[in-house]
């Protein structure tokens, strides 16, 4: 039997002919005409007015954290519930992270703790110098609330929309109406080019920062001159082909990961123990991950569940491990917790992939059948 990964990439546009393109052109390099192209088309498809194209989702976070002057001393608010690639950056410019729950209404950052926190350093004069939601799971942030705080208290506002890419809010990308958002193009996420990211912001000054700074901050003369140190975070050209061909595809990675996720709504409709993601009115999910909870009242745990996917070939994962329970973390300001910590303790995560085919999908359903109770 084989193996059913949480999200696969997914190869079926014109990626091939695309990289083949960029062959015959010789451009094999950090640079050259598909990397503006894949940035072109991203600006696009976000409604953002530029974009740079970086070797990771982490690259991008670092470098987006230190043009908006993030640096040693500085706090840097953020989602507990993440992945490590949206936290770390933070420790990269001695900057200390400050970790907030979650909402149960929408699983990104609760405003309310945000709004109560503010409040009480803007007293202190203690602000933090940026606010960095994640949108979990390929949900947008609250956009409305945490832009008007961050205009209300003058903090920045950088989105990790890694897992995000076409993911809307009121009609607007994730990660709009900050000063910059980042993507990742990891091989599990929404799209790939096998390993990449991007920096996205309407602030021209922003993005020409972090095209200086990935390619090693070079002055524009002939001989090699610095007055800064940057980099080598660009994205290749041959990687950006893949980037072209997968973008073009977005819209119909999504509408697949959406119809697994209400596919599994559907399967689970008669366990009443079995809760999804919610998705508040006005936002579209990208779904990057299927999310669930088992409630505390069905015998079945998480881990009879993952215990029964792994002796199946199926790959499933508990939610993110918070921020604040993480060894590494230990002795970082958590504000609140319930939330993720429940999440955790509960939650799990399904395969996804928007290539994975129906018949994949079902056999994961029957073997969690196979052990839920009720
Ligand atoms: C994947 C991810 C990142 C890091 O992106 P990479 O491209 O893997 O470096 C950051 N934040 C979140 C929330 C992610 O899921």
């Amino acid at each position: 039997m084989s193996r059913i990964f949480l999200s696969a990439p997914d190869i079926t546009g014109r990626e091939r002919e695309l990289v083949t393109e960029v062959f015959d052109s010789n451009y094999i390099a950090p640079a050259g005409a598909m990397l503006t192209k894949f940035e072109e088309d991203m600006c696009k498809y976000t409604g953002f007015a530029y974009a740079v194209a970086l070797a990771s989702g982490t690259a991008a976070l670092h470098l987006a954290l230190r043009i908006v002057g993030v640096s040693a001393g500085d706090e840097v608010w953020t989602t507990s519930m993440t992945f490590i690639g949206g936290a770390s950056p933070i420790t990269y410019l001695g900057a200390t992270p400050v970790f907030f729950d979650l909402s149960a209404e929408h699983w990104t950052i609760d405003p309310d703790l945000l709004e109560t926190e503010l409040k009480r350093a803007a007293k202190t004069g203690k602000l933090p110098k940026a606010i960095l939601p994640t949108d979990l799971y390929g949900q947008s942030c609250d956009l409305d609330r945490i832009t008007k705080l961050c205009d209300e208290y003058g903090v920045i506002l950088v989105v990790d929309s890694a897992e995000a890419v076409g993911a809307f809010y009121n009609g607007r990308h994730a990660g709009s109406g900050s000063h910059c958002a980042i993507l990742s193009f990891n091989g599990n996420k929404m799209m790939t080019t096998s390993g990449g990211g991007m920096l996205i912001s309407n602030d021209k000054n922003i993005v020409d920062q972090a095209r200086y700074l990935s390619t090693q901050a070079r002055q524009p003369v002939i001989h090699y001159e610095h007055i800064d140190i940057g980099y080598n975070y660009r994205l290749s050209n041959v990687c950006a082909a893949i980037g072209v061909g997968q973008l073009e595809q977005i819209e119909s990675k999504v509408e697949k990961r959406r119809a697994h996720f209400d596919r599994y709504v559907e399967a689970f409709s008669d366990t009443p123990g079995i809760k999804f993601m919610p998705e508040p009115k006005g936002y579209r999910s990208t779904r990057w991950l299927t999310c669930l909870t088992f409630s505390k009242e069905m015998k079945t745990t998480r881990h009879d569940v993952q215990k029964a996917c792994d002796a199946a070939e199926i790959e499933v994962r508990p939610l993110w491990k918070p921020m604040h329970m993480q060894p590494v973390f230990k002795e970082t300001k958590m504000i609140g917790g319930s939330v993720c910590e429940d999440l955790f303790d509960r939650g799990m995560c399904l395969p996804s992939g928007s290539g994975m085919p129906v018949s994949d999908q079902n056999r994961v359903i029957d073997v969690i059948k196979s052990v839920v109770d009720g």
